[in-house]
């Protein structure tokens, strides 16, 4: 039995007992709008990192980009009474072009809004037949991009073990040992990320911001190597 049933997996819940999602501190509004100002360009990716929030946009076609908001608020933050989109409105006023457009172009009942959470790495995955897969197994935190990617790559790898293995057991083992350390990895980091990235006093920030010009462009690109370019 593979349990790819998600953060609040109930298949885990019968194997190891009840363990609630850790709350970060921070919550992610994310939209998709079209956009054909000067501003952006094709292909631009981009995060824009403030005190205590930050604005993500990504190209996903021409004059389209997904957009992503993270602002440390408490997990039971209510929105307010006008709507996801103006409460973002207000948030980012004054922010650089074109945040303010995307915001105001996408509709208020398609900005989705989630709270990052995660848990800390679970020393085992499965017992018997029984494993876990995806965030049932490795919940993420979203900073990284990377929590329905590890889920894919857990499914290739589980899909290898058992064609290499008559026991199933055994290939369950295998599959385990060899997600486990990548899965460890990325959850840490991207925690971490996240921590750094929300930071909300001004005088921290603007250490962070002196600190991050100072480091060379490659120390960024071997860390993001490591994290984007995985071979099962
Ligand atoms: C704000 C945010 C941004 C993100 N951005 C990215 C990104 O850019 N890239 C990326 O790769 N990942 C991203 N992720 C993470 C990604 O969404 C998850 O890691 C991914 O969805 C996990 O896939 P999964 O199949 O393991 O679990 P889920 O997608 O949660 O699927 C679990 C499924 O199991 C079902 N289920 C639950 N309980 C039961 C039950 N008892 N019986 C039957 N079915 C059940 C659920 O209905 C659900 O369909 C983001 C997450 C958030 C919150």
């Amino acid at each position: 039995m593979i349990g790819a049933d998600g953060i609040r997996s109930s298949v885990r819940s019968e194997l190891f007992g009840h363990i609630n999602p850790i709350y970060r501190g921070y919550t992610v509004w994310r939209g998709v709008a079209g956009y054909e100002g000067s501003a952006l360009f094709e292909s631009a990716n981009s995060e824009t990192w403030g005190a205590g929030k930050r604005f993500g946009i990504l190209n996903v076609g021409p004059q389209r980009f997904v957009w992503y908001a993270a602002v440390s608020v408490p997990c039971d933050h209510v929105v307010g009474p006008d709507g996801r989109k103006r409460d973002l409105l207000e948030t980012f006023k004054g922010w650089h072009e074109p945040i303010i457009d995307l915001i105001a172009a996408t509709p208020d009942n398609e900005i989705m809004k989630h709270g990052a959470y995660d848990l800390v790495p679970l020393r085992r995955w499965g017992h018997g037949r029984v494993m876990l897969l995806g965030d049932a197994a490795h919940p993420c935190t979203p900073n990284l991009g990377q929590g329905g990617g590890m889920a894919l790559e857990d499914a290739a790898v589980l899909a290898k073990c058992i064609a290499q293995n008559t026991d199933l057991e055994a290939a369950l083992r295998q599959y385990e040992n060899q997600r486990r350390h990548r899965t460890k990895h990325i959850q840490r980091r991207s925690r971490l990320m996240g921590e750094i990235a929300q930071w909300e006093s001004r005088t921290i920030v603007t250490g962070r911001r002196m600190v991050t010009r100072l480091l060379p462009a490659r120390l960024f690109e071997r860390n993001l190597r490591r994290v984007y370019s995985y071979r099962i």
